[in-house]
């Protein structure tokens, strides 16, 4: 069978597998994240129709780079053959359906294919356990030292660590890639364990994402891949069993401010046909969104787990950001100062993040922040700031009025 072909049968089994990149925020009258971060969109969006190869359906869905740009990658197993058992997934060993398994040279052939063609400007390249996570590891690697070495392949390359993986291996996978990520899938040894028994959170999923650390602090970028070491992400399946928010942003916290990984994604769980979960709910999607909010509030804008507005239950409440949620417990009292707070400071305010914060410090010192006008001007979301601030001294209440 053509590498082609079975990268189509594989197509619709992606769309049940939970990768990074396929949440979508959830649509309605909500606001996304204040301070100019959205919930990532993800999905299979084909590419343009004039480079899209004709009558070819293939697991492609749009990724944000290292560099932020938005781009089609392929994403792809190189089996969707696996000899584990997590609940919640399309490609667990007891369920019944065709497998597909690439050999390494046919994997790289069917991709360079299609990158060629225009359709991808990347891959993603995961697989299903096959036998041992060193085994099915060195697959992949040997797909990446095809396309790197042999066909010249260029552009961004996204590997997975298998479970269990050698630091060898960790280490060869970020000579060839531009990201490396581990799935931790959840935040504590006892949720893994009632998602995916066969996982071992310390010795096979974490490990190995420190591993990715200690390499880029310990050994000189020139080694990576273009002369540096690849970003590093990870991913938990949220909803399938009872991890709180608290525990999965602790978790980020760790692995942000620790390991600086450069995304933790929230894989929103879904139920899939013939796995032990398939009559529970799906996630709502709101609790993905506010997870996504918190994470990079906690990445970049300086908060900590414990300012978050948690309920008794551990998780954050749907109904609001959770910015603007810590904002009216805190600053609708002691509004911010534009004159004189600080970066980090501007940063706490609804409506305005790190871009509009340099840009108000900047117009400060030219004299030339009145009033929300201005700050509308600067690209702050002047509505949300204005019940937080102080505009030369005053609420700036009057001047909502005028918008
Ligand atoms: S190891 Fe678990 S999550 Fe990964 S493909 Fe196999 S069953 Fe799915």
């Amino acid at each position: 069978m053509d590498g082609l072909d079975k990268l189509q049968r594989m197509a619709p089994f992606m769309d049940m597998e939970v990768l990074e990149g396929e949440h979508r925020p959830p649509t309605g009258g909500h606001r996304p994240p204040t301070g100019g971060h959205r919930p990532p969109t993800g999905g299979h969006r084909p590419p343009a129709a004039e480079t899209y190869p004709k009558r070819q359906s293939f697991p492609i869905y749009m990724a944000a780079l290292p560099n932020g740009k938005r781009t089609p990658i392929l994403k792809s197993m190189f089996s969707s053959a696996c000899t584990r058992n997590c609940k919640y997934c399309a490609f667990r060993a007891d369920r019944d359906f065709r497998r597909e398994t690439f050999q390494p040279d046919e994997m790289a052939e069917s991709f360079v294919r299609i990158h060629r063609a225009g359709a991808v400007q990347g891959i993603f390249l995961s697989s299903g356990m096959m036998g041992s996570g060193v085994t099915t590891q060195d697959k992949l690697l040997d797909t990446a030292e095809i396309l790197r070495h042999r066909m010249g392949y260029q552009d961004y390359l996204h590997l997975k660590i298998m479970p269990g993986a050698e630091k060898e291996q960790v280490r060869r996978a970020m000579q060839l890639a531009d990201r490396v990520s581990v799935n931790l899938e959840a935040p504590t040894t006892a949720h893994l364990h009632k998602l995916a028994p066969q996982k071992m959170l310390l010795e096979e999923l974490l490990r190995p994402l420190r591993w990715v650390e200690e390499i880029r602090l310990n050994e000189p970028g020139r080694y990576g891949w273009k002369g540096r070491w690849p970003s590093s992400t990870t991913q938990f399946v949220v909803g399938a069993v009872d991890e709180t928010d608290v525990d999965l942003l602790r978790a980020s916290q760790y692995l942000t401010h620790q390991l600086h990984l450069k995304r933790v994604y929230y894989s929103p769980f879904n139920p899939v046909p013939g796995t032990p979960l398939e009559h529970q709910s799906a996630l709502n999607p709101w609790r993905q969104s506010r997870l996504y909010q918190a994470s990079f509030l906690i990445r970049d804008y300086g908060f900590d787990l414990e300012e978050f507005p948690f309920a008794a239950d551990g998780n954050l409440p749907l109904d609001v950001d959770p910015k603007l949620a810590w904002a009216q417990q805190n600053l609708a009292e002691r509004p911010v100062d534009l004159e004189r707070a600080d970066l980090q400071h501007l940063m706490r305010v609804p409506g305005i993040g790190p871009v509009g914060a340099k840009a108000i410090l900047k117009a400060r010192r030219l004299g030339r922040l009145r009033g929300l006008r201005d700050l509308r001007r600067l690209g702050v979301h002047a509505e949300r700031a204005g019940p937080f601030i102080l505009i030369h001294g005053r609420r700036p209440a009057q001047q909502l009025a005028l918008f």
